[in-house]
């Protein structure tokens, strides 16, 4: 991807865009912006208002306030048609009478492109997404992947300036979603088309975004990249929803932080600055807690197993802590002849790196 300059235009933009039904806010007070060529997602739980604000930049829903920019041109109310989106569903909606071929023409037909061109970019394109041998298939004889391959060649022929993509493998098996997720990814820096998608399977927006937009209750929790997501989530809502999480209740007492049953904790040294007293949460992610730790770390509990999950990769504990914590703990099986897993009843130490803690406001 080309690196946008400051003075590029935003490819989308939203300001302050708010949509109620009813007494219901669906998205409310939104701004962002997504810059030219950027695979950018919207993730949240069911009923956040992601596929609400898909809409909105489509233009199937007018927002009743606030302005939605493609590419600095207002369009908050310009029609669907008129606006150069086009949108990929999860349901994959192709022609049932026409071919592959015909369906990903079909754009291009209408535009009156000439004969010879519209073989060639159909040709082009059916290559792009892996179906350069099924142009004259018709959407009955396809799997559900490849229908979806179909409608994405046929939303990309035309080039338009940005695709909005509604959950569109949401209808897919495990194995084949995880699959089509490289090639999208794949797919996108290829034509270097904006892309908007939206998700609820945080995995998902992780391995394609570039950057991800966490959605809670119709507002923006966060608006970050994957790693800065994981690494720097500004809530406890975000800390939840991006990778496991344990998350510590605690109050400022000195230099550190006390649980509500008297525990001493270390602070990581970019903690804010609160006043003594005040509540905030700490996070501290099951991967960064070490069991037995042999070398120099800042914080230890004691405690005892009480369940072992055996994941091949990983091996997952739930740790009862003597003085009434319970944590998570995650523990890579990095040597290939045996794995050291410890069963429930092992009475273990745990500890982690105070910079590997993440201070949080609370919600
Ligand atoms: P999901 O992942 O389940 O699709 P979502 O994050 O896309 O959820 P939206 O579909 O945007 O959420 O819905 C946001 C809220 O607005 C929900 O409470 C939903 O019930 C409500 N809503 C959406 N569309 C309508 C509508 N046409 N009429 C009434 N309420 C609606």
């Amino acid at each position: 991807m080309v690196e946008p300059s400051v003075t590029d235009v935003a490819a989308v933009e939203m300001l302050g865009v708010t949509k109620s039904f009813g007494r219901a806010t669906a998205v409310d007070a939104v701004s962002l912006s997504v810059r030219r060529g950027e695979f950018f997602s919207l993730l949240g739980p069911s009923g956040c208002g992601k596929t609400t604000s898909l809409r909105m930049l489509g233009g199937f829903i007018v927002p009743d306030e606030g302005t939605v920019r493609l590419g600095g041109k207002d369009v908050t109310r310009v029609p669907p048609y008129k606006r150069d989106v086009n949108t990929v569903f999860q349901s994959y909606a192709l022609f049932a009478h026409l071919s592959v071929a015909q369906n990903v023409a079909f754009g291009l037909k209408r535009r009156k492109v000439p004969r010879a061109e519209i073989a060639r970019r159909v040709d082009e394109m059916l290559a792009l997404v892996d179906m350069g041998d099924r142009s004259r298939a018709m959407p009955a004889e396809l799997s559900g992947g490849q229908r979806q391959r179909v409608a994405l060649a046929r939303s990309l022929v035309t080039m338009p300036q940005v695709l909005l993509l509604d959950e569109p493998l949401g209808a897919l098996d495990l194995k084949l979603r995880r699959q089509m997720q490289v090639e999208l990814k794949r797919i996108q820096r290829e034509v270097g088309i904006t892309f908007i998608y939206v998700t609820h399977d945080q995995e998902e927006a992780l391995s394609m975004s570039d950057r991800i937009a966490v959605m809670n209750c119709g507002r923006l929790e966060q608006v970050d990249t994957p790693d800065a997501l994981y690494a720097r989530p500004s809530s406890a809502f975000v800390a939840g929803f991006i990778g496991s999480s344990n998350l510590l209740r605690v109050r400022r007492t000195g230099p550190g932080a006390e649980t509500a049953a008297g525990v001493l904790l270390p602070l990581p040294s970019d903690a804010p600055a609160l006043p003594d007293g005040s509540a905030f949460d700490l996070l501290l992610r099951p991967e960064h807690l070490l069991l037995d730790p042999t070398g120099d770390v800042a914080a230890r509990m004691e405690g005892t197993i009480t369940d072992t999950v055996f994941l091949g990769s990983v091996t997952q504990y739930r740790v009862r802590c003597a003085n009434g914590l319970e944590l998570m703990v995650s523990e890579p099986n990095t040597s290939s002849h045996h794995a050291h897993v410890r069963s429930p009843g092992t009475r273990v130490t745990v500890g982690w790196h105070a910079d590997d803690a993440v201070a949080l406001p609370t919600g």
